[in-house]
């Protein structure tokens, strides 16, 4: 059995997180080391490690891990001055946990590119 990864461990409760919004399918925490004034994680509640296994989502699960994305960020109130989501996907984009995860920053202007 493969070790589970820091986010199936907040799902099931076992260690503790900032819980931003628990939704149908989704769950926005906070980042335990935020880049930037808003920085929260949304997850769907369904394990896939990434962008690249999105195909191994049902439809139903993909359209509310999205619809989670964007209720966390105007929960935040973010929508007005903006914000930015992030995937980090494999290796080169130092992508540290397994599972996959929306990365949403905001609170301050952002620089482009990143690094
Ligand atoms: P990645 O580097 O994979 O794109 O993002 C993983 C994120 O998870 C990092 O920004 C890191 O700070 C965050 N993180 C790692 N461990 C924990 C944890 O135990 N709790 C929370 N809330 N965030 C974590």
């Amino acid at each position: 059995m493969e070790e589970p990864t820091i986010f199936e461990k907040i799902i099931s409760g076992d260690i503790p997180a900032d819980i931003v919004l628990d939704g149908e399918g989704f769950l926005a925490f906070r980042d335990i080391n935020p880049q930037a004034p808003e920085h929260v994680l949304v997850i769907p509640k369904t394990k896939i490690r990434g962008i690249h296994e999105l195909n191994l989502l049902d439809a139903e699960t993909l359209y509310a891990f999205m619809q989670g994305i964007r209720k966390t960020a105007l929960h935040l109130g973010l929508e007005e001055g903006g914000y930015r989501v992030v995937f980090n996907t494999g290796k080169d984009a130092q992508q540290s946990v397994d599972y996959i995860h929306a990365h949403i920053l905001g609170g301050r202007a952002m620089t482009w590119p990143p690094g």
